[in-house]
């Protein structure tokens, strides 16, 4: 309200659109500046149209207030606006992991993880041999990442079959990355989660 114009606040939130502009902070340690909510790991910008003040603020927020989100120009739905935003979060949360892959294949001389690198680039997915050895180096090189961030790829019959072979060991390294019904097809074929989880 003091950086908008109008004093009611859903007029003033008519003020204020999305800059297009998110940051990943890496961790969640961020403040939203519109509602104080802590522990935010992205940022998106928004400003207002008459008074050009700027702030950071979470997803959530743009979608509650219903401060406006565009896409070529034109105003989205509420229902659109939460799509676009869950899209660009999704993209930085994919960034995120070829970041950590980056660094993976920098800190390692093996083939596999250039290997596993470029897969993720092209596929967006690790295949499940792939998943067991970059989560093991990554654990071992203390790669900061976010498991579940990462995908795993069990459309082909043969990664299914590849993990229904896999020694349950090797399987638990990526649990967190399963989905609820690939940890279902995991548990189908004999597998169980880390006794953490
Ligand atoms: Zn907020």
């Amino acid at each position: 309200m003091p950086l908008s114009v109008a004093d009611t606040l859903p007029e003033a939130f008519k003020e204020w659109s999305f800059t297009e502009e998110i940051v990943d902070h890496e961790e969640a340690i961020e403040t939203c500046y519109l509602c104080g909510q802590e522990n935010i790991r992205y940022h998106f910008k928004i400003k207002n149209q008459y008074t050009n003040h700027k702030l950071w603020v979470g997803s959530h927020c743009i979608l509650r207030f219903d401060v406006a989100v565009f896409d070529d120009g034109q105003q989205l739905s509420v229902e659109d606006a939460k799509k676009k935003l869950d899209k660009l979060t999704e993209k930085m949360q994919l960034d995120s992991c070829i970041r950590a892959l980056q660094r993976l294949a920098k800190a390692e001389d093996n083939v596999i993880l250039t290997s596993a690198l470029e897969y993720y680039q092209k596929n967006k997915k690790l295949t499940p041999k792939f998943a067991f050895v970059v989560f093991w180096r990554l654990s071992e090189n203390g790669v900061a990442h976010n498991p579940s961030f990462f995908k795993i790829n069990l459309r082909k019959k043969k990664y299914r079959k590849d993990l229904a072979e896999m020694p349950a060991s090797r399987v638990r390294y990526f649990w967190s990355a399963l989905t609820t019904s690939q940890r279902q097809i995991a548990l189908d074929l004999g597998h169980s989660p880390p006794p953490n989880i």
